[in-house]
């Protein structure tokens, strides 16, 4: 770890990996169509160093899943 990451931390940059993407002809080979292999990859890196983390995934309001039918609720805890 760079002596600089340890002092004041890291300074995290965020950064994308696109994904390859190839243009090809359609069958009446008058206009391309492209296609991505492979998701893109949203993560940090260090400005400094070059260690990568990535992103942690975020749960968007309202999109939680329902509970599981007949899953059994935590006890809540206190006494
Ligand atoms: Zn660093």
């Amino acid at each position: 770890m760079n002596f600089f990451c340890r002092l004041l931390g890291h300074t995290w940059v965020h950064k994308s990996d696109d994904p390859k993407i190839a243009w090809n002809t359609t069958k009446s080979m008058d206009e391309l169509a492209m296609t991505a292999s492979g998701v893109p990859r949203f993560y940090e890196e260090c400005a400094r160093c070059g260690a990568q983390r990535d992103l942690p995934v975020r749960v968007r309001p309202g999109s939680a899943t329902p509970a599981a039918p007949g899953g059994d609720e935590p006890a809540p805890a206190g006494g």
